[in-house]
């Protein structure tokens, strides 16, 4: 890599951020196609998000990746939003136009993405069961219900929370969902009468790695998608038992790779390199650096 002083410079801001694959995944891109920018990964600590994100402008960054725990307050330091943030109430990356810092997401249209072209599967008219009612859950449930699935159910640890995404859908999207806790016998019923279920928790990630107790895909019909958006381990506990069962999976490995992708063709317009994305963040996750 030859980096200059015409490199231009792509980041990501989390706290914190050593695990990132992204690094990895957009400097592989980066070198595949032949171009002079570079990607970086910045951890910032959450009192120095304002000065961190003045200093896209003033340091001439060209963008920037957001993550954990930075996808929400940052929308109040931003000077507009795409459709796409503005709908999920959250944003995953930022470009500079300008002199203005535009905030976006492809969480959702990532997910989306991988829904239809990895697992080959149409949601539209579907009913939808999302598991979890967090930052990945608004991406996943609005996104589907702007997609047009049929009907949503968001179940959830704290009811509260899954009752008032469930109302988001239905007034941002007029499709008709609603939110319930996890207690089993509802949401056995749920699951019994889903079409796909989309894990959204971090329950099953590394290193505790086992399934969400409160849920038995044993519930589910022969024909049900079980998509996990978790990608480390890959697979889940979960998705490994929905497997066992007959059941098709999806991992949460291509709903990365396509955010990624998305963000990397609004920041620079070349459409990105796909395989070379999920090549590169899987032998990082092989690495075993996890
Ligand atoms: P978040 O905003 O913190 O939300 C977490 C959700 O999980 C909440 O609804 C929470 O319930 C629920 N939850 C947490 N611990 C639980 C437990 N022990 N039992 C039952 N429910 C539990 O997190 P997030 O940003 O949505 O991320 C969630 C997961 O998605 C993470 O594993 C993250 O790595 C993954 N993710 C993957 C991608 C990808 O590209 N594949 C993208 C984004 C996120 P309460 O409301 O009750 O707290």
């Amino acid at each position: 890599m030859n980096i200059t002083a015409n490199t231009r410079i792509l980041g990501v801001m989390g706290y914190p951020i050593a695990h990132s694959l992204s690094p990895a995944m957009f400097n592989a891109a980066f070198s595949q196609l032949g171009m002079d920018w570079v990607y970086l990964a910045y951890a910032v600590k959450p009192e120095y998000l304002a000065p961190a994100l003045a200093g896209i402008k003033s340091l001439g960054l060209s963008g920037v990746n957001v993550t954990i725990p930075f996808k929400e307050p940052v929308i109040e330091h931003l000077d507009e939003l795409t459709p796409e943030a503005g709908l999920i109430g959250a944003v995953n990356c930022i470009a500079v136009r300008g002199e203005r810092l535009i905030g976006h997401n492809t969480d959702g249209d990532g997910f989306l993405k991988s829904l239809i072209k990895d697992a080959r599967y149409d949601p539209r008219g579907k009913r939808v069961l999302v598991l979890g009612a967090g930052g990945a859950a608004r991406a996943v449930a609005l996104t589907l219900g702007r997609y047009k699935c049929r009907e949503i159910t968001i179940a959830n640890r704290t009811i509260d929370r899954a009752a008032a995404l469930a109302k988001d859908v239905v007034r941002e999207t007029s499709i008709p969902a609603k939110g319930m806790g996890l207690g089993e016998s509802e949401l056995r019923r749920a699951a019994a009468e889903s079409e796909l279920v989309v894990q959204t928790s971090p329950v099953g990630m590394h290193p505790a790695g086992k399934a969400p107790e409160w849920f038995d895909p044993a519930w589910l019909k022969p024909d049900v998608l079980v998509a996990d958006i978790i990608y480390r381990p890959r697979p889940t506990e979960l998705l490994r038992r929905s497997a066992a069962l007959g059941l098709c999976t999806l991992d949460g490995l291509g709903m990365l790779v396509y955010q990624g992708a998305l963000a990397f063709s609004w920041w620079t317009g070349e459409e990105a390199p796909v395989e070379v994305m999920r090549g590169e963040a899987i032998r990082q996750l092989g690495n075993n650096r996890f």
